[in-house]
């Protein structure tokens, strides 16, 4: 039976699949793998690309790496996949993290039940058969009890709407967009647009090969070097056998990696010694500056500048212009509350004679012009135009698909003011639609195999409680949902993260609501959290079978 004609239900019969899947990143393959291998049931991933990978399919830029370290930055599910994998290096470059994840989808022969190249147009809720009838762009219609979405939270890439664009005679090509047959810079007069986490890691890649980059920089970034380099067999083997308490001190920090959290102020150390700990955190590289300084730059704004201060210093000493230099240093947000780039001889690259930075706050783009762009200052002329412009983060690849909940109610209406979830697993009104790595989770915040792991297992044991159960619908309550929204904000609210224009609260996008979407009470509060709703018979959740209540 073809899927278009299993969709077509007879009345009274049950749906055709168990779960439909949308997306098949590091969220969907696991998911798959829980649902259908552990659980049994029959389940189907839907994927927009030709192939697995989810954003490391998609973003194949110039210098695209992991700005988390290989040996965690990967699943624990597995104990022979965990021994089997050996990473070459300190942060995996985007193929090798994409080779990871195809030899997860042919070791767990999860490839067969994978519809590549199809995009998820719609879902409604049935309310009668207790399950979604989900559409595709290619007019597939199926249905199945549980939504799951695993579309992943920076995968909408956002273009700015500049005028002209069509008219530019060059190529153009967005960062998350990236062509697989790569892009060559040689001799090209190249323009990028953009300097987050994307831009830094993709400058300097691209001024080594293009005839000259010009760098629009709208906000400076505050970047740490990353400190790449390739493992040794014997640091491998030190990883290795260390993996127990790595994983032991992942689960018990509150981002998710094997740092040992610190327990001092900035402010209760001497200006020598502080100095001290940032200098070797720099040479060390990495998150770790961020999470093993102090305990109070993301909460006290006089500690923050104490990093933010050292930063700009080394801005300073590294960038021979200090008018560069400058234009190079934040001043706009404390260090942390965006999320900080990880980066490899990115402030080095504006060094080169081939490299100009261009203050696109002070003279924005006006328009896009056949021969380049141009900006209130004057006109640019480019062969090539990257956009390292980030993505409608969190909200925009599900926001996309024309979901609808109970009542005919989409979710686009009932996010209009923000994102509202219960425990970002839920959104009340849409029973049986489950949202890995959701809004109002620690998410984006949490390194994000740990964030994603924690959700399919407690999403598979909720489903399985249902299943032994003989319950079709679970959905979260509102006044579960509002308490947790207002707990998500006001957790936020303690914190330096609202100081800043990030597109952790939307900024990025022009009419965004501007709403703070990751939790940031930590994974080890959120899981405790979670498995407290659980044992509580998943309080702050009405389950029903067939119509009645649990
Ligand atoms: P981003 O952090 O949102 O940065 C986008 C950049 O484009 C910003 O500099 C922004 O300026 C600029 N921009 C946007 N619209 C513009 C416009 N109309 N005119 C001029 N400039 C404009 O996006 P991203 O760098 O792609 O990073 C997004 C997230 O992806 C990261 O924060 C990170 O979580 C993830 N990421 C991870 C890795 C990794 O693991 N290695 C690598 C890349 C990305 P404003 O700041 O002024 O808005």
């Amino acid at each position: 039976m073809s899927s278009q004609q299993a969709g077509s239900q007879q009345p009274g019969a049950g749906p055709d699949l168990d779960a439909v899947v949308i997306g098949a990143g590091f969220s969907g393959l696991y998911m798959l793998h829980r649902m259908r291998d552990v659980l049994g049931l029959k389940v189907r991933v839907y994927e927009a690309g030709d192939g697995v990978g989810g954003t490391w399919y998609w973003n194949r830029y110039p210098g695209a790496r992991c700005d988390c370290e290989s040996f965690y930055y990967c699943y624990s599910f597995s104990k022979e996949l965990a021994e089997e994998w050996q990473w070459t290096s300190r942060y995996p470059e985007q193929p090798e993290i994409l080779s990871y994840l195809e030899h997860v989808a042919d070791r767990f022969d999860l490839r067969r039940d994978i519809q590549l190249s199809t995009r998820v147009a719609g879902a409604t809720f049935d309310e009668a058969g207790d399950c979604w009838e989900v559409c595709t762009e290619n007019g597939e219609r199926i249905t199945a009890r549980f939504l799951i979405s695993a579309v992943g939270c920076l995968s909408a890439a956002n273009v700015p709407d500049f005028k002209g664009l069509d008219d530019f005679r060059g190529d153009w090509y967005h960062t998350g967009l990236w062509p697989h047959e790569g892009v060559d810079f040689s001799g090209k007069r190249v323009g990028q647009i953009g300097t987050g986490s994307t831009g830094i890691q993709a400058a300097p890649v691209i001024a080594a090969q293009a005839e000259h980059l010009t760098i629009f920089q709208r906000t400076p970034n505050f970047s740490i070097p990353a400190r790449n380099r390739r493992f040794t067999p014997e640091k491998w083997a030190e990883i290795k056998a260390d993996s127990r308490d790595i994983r032991r001190r992942i689960l018990e920090s509150a981002g998710g990696f094997p740092y040992v959290a610190v327990d001092r102020s900035a402010k209760d150390v001497s200006d020598e010694e502080r100095r001290a700990i940032y200098e070797q955190l720099w040479e060390d590289g990495g998150f770790k500056f961020l999470w093993g300084s102090f305990n109070d730059i993301l909460i006290d704004l006089e500690a923050n500048d104490t990093t933010a201060e050292f930063i700009r210093g080394k801005i300073r000493e590294t960038v021979k212009d200090p008018e560069v230099a400058d234009l190079l240093s934040p001043t706009d947000h404390p260090y942390g509350t965006k999320r900080p780039p990880i980066d490899t001889d990115y402030y080095e690259t504006y060094n080169r004679d081939n490299v100009t930075l261009v203050d696109v706050r002070k003279a924005p783009i006006v328009e896009f012009t056949p021969r380049g762009l141009r900006t209130e200052s004057g006109e640019y002329e480019l062969d090539i135009i990257v956009f390292a412009t980030g993505f409608d983060a969190m909200t925009g690849s599900l926001l996309k698909i024309d979901i609808r909940g109970l009542g005919g109610q989409t979710l686009a209406d009932k996010w209009a003011d923000g994102p509202r979830t219960y425990l970002g697993l839920q959104v009340a009104g849409f029973p049986n639609l489950f949202t890995i790595t959701g809004p109002g989770s620690p998410s984006v915040l949490v390194n994000m195999p740990v964030a994603i792991e924690q959700h399919v297992e407690w999403i598979c044991d909720c489903i399985d409680h249902m299943r032994t159960r003989g319950l079709r619908r679970i959905e979260a309550k509102l006044d579960a949902e509002d308490e947790w929204v207002d707990h998500v904000n006001q957790v936020a609210s303690m914190t330096l993260y609202m100081k800043a224009n990030s597109w952790y609260v939307g900024a990025n996008i022009p009419g965004k609501k501007r709403v703070f979407m990751p939790y940031l009470g930590g994974q080890v509060e959120y899981r405790k959290r979670c498995d407290e709703v659980a044992s509580k018979d998943y309080a702050g959740f009405e389950l029903r079978s067939g119509g009645s209540r649990q």
